[in-house]
């Protein structure tokens, strides 16, 4: 009963001078073939109210690059460039379902850069990369190996913020289901403690994460001293931004391990749906944080219940878990976020937390 799956495979790598230039100007190319095709099909609709498709702007493209102007584009490899145009697609696919907002522009400083590369554009030999306009393959650092004869659909190349590469391999993968169980867990997202379970554990944040935190509140404080378009601003920036990349790596690691553990020991897990906490803007440092884990929680529990076969059941963000006795159903007016534990006018005394974790637990399996 084992089943196959599409898993990315994500990696560092260290481009030689000539790649990492190479990669540079496609990724440039991506950016600007994006904004542009987002333009065209923008101005088609609020001018005509037409609606310009991926093929359409797939012809344009190949008119775009015989311009003297945009000439450059023919330069870089015209995969990465193509997959623009259907990431566009994919937006504004999402749009129109309602699942996301209208497609945005992609500026220099805040989008991440990348581009991929469709089995057109790159070659896969003997365990290497070769992508297009290249002659040497990828230097991939293999800290986790691929699938037992894994072939690679997709190539993803990007560059973070703090300066690292990153590749990334979409794979076939073959999953085994977990072990049969009748377990069923409810998750509480916390702001003291990462998640809280039902079963009363509470999962703390990953170990250093204090003491990260504490070094790029530093680190920031030192990038708003100085002065803007400085050699040394640029410094503080990388600087800041490597020790934010160690955190969001840290904790994605620690949400994996995490997620796997509660997909394989339960059949039933329940969450509750907190997009609307996502949209509050916060620029609260552990906040902000702890607001990413959790979307990044859900994203992992999602696909991992999926590939082994659980259920994740979703519970109303208005529902009233924390304030909810779980022993009598009284609920309580109001409560402050300082309050750690309570005690109910039945006598029941409550770890607000576990409770929460509780009452989302018992909602869940109700709704099935
Ligand atoms: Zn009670």
């Amino acid at each position: 009963m084992t089943q196959q799956v599409k898993r990315a495979f994500k990696y560092r790598f260290y481009p030689t001078d000539e790649q990492a230039a190479e990669l540079s100007r496609t990724f440039g190319c991506v950016r600007y073939v994006y904004n542009w095709a987002l333009h065209m099909r923008s101005e088609a609709y609020a001018l005509h109210s037409k609606n310009v498709g991926y093929a359409e702007t797939d012809r344009a493209l190949t008119v775009l690059k015989r311009q003297p102007d945009t000439a450059f584009l023919a330069e870089v490899a015209a995969v990465p460039l193509q997959q623009a145009l259907r990431h566009l697609q994919t937006a504004f696919a999402a749009f129109f379902d309602k699942r996301a907002k209208y497609p945005r522009f992609k500026s220099k400083k805040k989008s991440r850069m990348s581009a991929a590369y469709t089995r057109a554009g790159f070659r896969w030999r003997n365990g290497q990369i070769f992508l297009a306009k290249m002659n040497a393959p990828l230097d991939i650092r293999w800290s986790r190996p691929l699938p037992e004869g894994a072939d690679p659909s997709t190539v993803t190349v990007s560059r973070d913020s703090a300066g690292r590469w990153f590749v990334s391999l979409l794979c076939e993968d073959t999953i085994t289901p977990a072990p049969a169980t009748t377990n069923a867990v409810g998750i509480d997202a916390g702001i003291t403690s990462l998640v809280t379970l039902s079963s009363g554990e509470k999962v703390t944040n990953p170990r250093h994460e204090r003491r990260d935190r504490a070094r790029l509140a530093k680190a920031q404080r030192e990038l708003s001293r100085k002065a803007k378009d400085s050699a040394n601003r640029e410094k503080a920036r990388r600087k800041a931004a490597r020790v934010h990349a160690r955190i969001t790596d840290r904790r994605r690691d620690f949400l994996h391990k995490l997620t796997t553990r509660l997909v394989r020991e339960n059949q039933t897990v329940v969450i509750e749906d907190l997009t609307v906490r996502n949209m509050l803007k916060n620029h609260k440092l552990a906040r902000a944080i702890s607001d990413a884990s959790w979307t990044e929680l859900r994203t992992m529990l999602e696909y991992k219940c999926a590939w082994y076969g659980r259920d994740l059941v979703t519970v109303d963000r208005w529902f009233p878990s924390s304030k909810l006795c779980g022993a009598c159903g009284t609920v309580r007016e109001e409560m402050s976020l300082n309050v750690r534990e309570w005690t109910c006018e039945c006598g029941t005394m409550h770890d607000r937390d576990v409770n929460a974790a509780r009452n989302i637990l018992a909602a869940g399996l109700a709704e099935r």
